[in-house]
């Protein structure tokens, strides 16, 4: 029997339901994936976007203004070494740099940054939930004309296939159902910015199926529970292990292909 985290995160959740095993690595052993080069972009373009809306008001907001937003962060993450941590070398700055950049382009080709009204960015929500507390942070909250609010989730990795587009919107569901009880108004629209591809997913969101989105989530929360008490956290081999820091130790017998500069999906 192992003890069960204290908290759960939609991403976790959804390690959890793709391999019990790298969740507990992570999760209950605690050990800590080390950042890719996939992962410091994101963190990079995250960063520039929540600059861009948080430092310049609406109706100021333009190229120039991500631009810099852009150097500042690719500059924050080269300083605190994030960026060395990843595996990129210095002779690789001046391809991140061009990389970043080209996905605030992409960005920029989706929508006129001066257009929402963001009321709030990079916003953390907690609440209880079964034995846990379930907590993520959330884009981009924006109000819509009609009063309701739209969730917006930035990605830097590959627009999924049709196939993987409903289970895209995992996350953000949750994401819904923990910010139904703090908002005066419902959550209407789920809204997902693939940056690279300038491409936009949308899915209705309503607080009737944040009701189902409740009940799932207990469920998944009832099996990590059930796992802990039998410590029974199987491998689950598979194309995500491409991207998996614990590949090596695995007694899964994964793929021994890893990733290198190409974003996670
Ligand atoms: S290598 Fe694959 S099977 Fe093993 S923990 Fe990672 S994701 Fe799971």
């Amino acid at each position: 029997m192992v003890t069960a985290p204290s908290t759960l995160s939609p991403s976790k959740a959804s390690t959890f339901t793709q391999c019990p095993r790298r969740y507990r690595y992570t999760a209950i052993e605690g050990l800590v994936e080390p950042p890719t080069p996939a992962t410091v972009t994101g963190t990079i373009v995250h960063a520039a976007l929540e600059h861009l809306f948080v430092e310049h008001p609406r109706g100021t907001r333009g190229r120039a203004q991500l631009e810099a937003t852009t150097a500042t962060a690719l500059a924050t993450a080269i300083d605190e070494g994030e960026v060395e941590a990843a595996g990129i070398a210095p002779h690789q700055l001046d391809a991140l740099g061009t990389k970043v950049r080209a996905i605030g382009e992409g960005y920029l080709k989706l929508e006129d940054p001066n257009d929402p009204v963001a009321v709030a960015t990079e916003l953390f929500v907690d609440t209880h939930l079964a034995h846990t507390h379930l907590r993520g942070i959330v884009d981009r909250l924006d109000l819509r004309r009609d009063g309701t609010f739209a969730i917006v989730d930035y990605k830097t990795g590959r627009t999924p296939g049709p196939a993987y587009e409903k289970k895209a919107f995992e996350a953000m569901r949750i994401y819904a159902m923990l910010l139904e009880p703090l908002l005066p108004a419902p959550v209407s629209v789920l809204r997902l910015y693939y940056l690279s591809s300038s491409t936009i997913l949308e899915e209705e969101s309503s607080p009737a199926r944040n009701g189902a989105v409740r009940r799932r989530t207990e469920a998944l929360w009832d099996a990590i529970e059930r796992s802990c008490a039998a410590d029974a956290f199987p491998p689950r081999p598979g194309p995500l292990c491409r991207f998996c820091h614990f590949a090596a130790h695995c007694p899964g017998d994964p793929p021994s292909t890893r990733a290198g500069m190409d974003p996670a999906p």
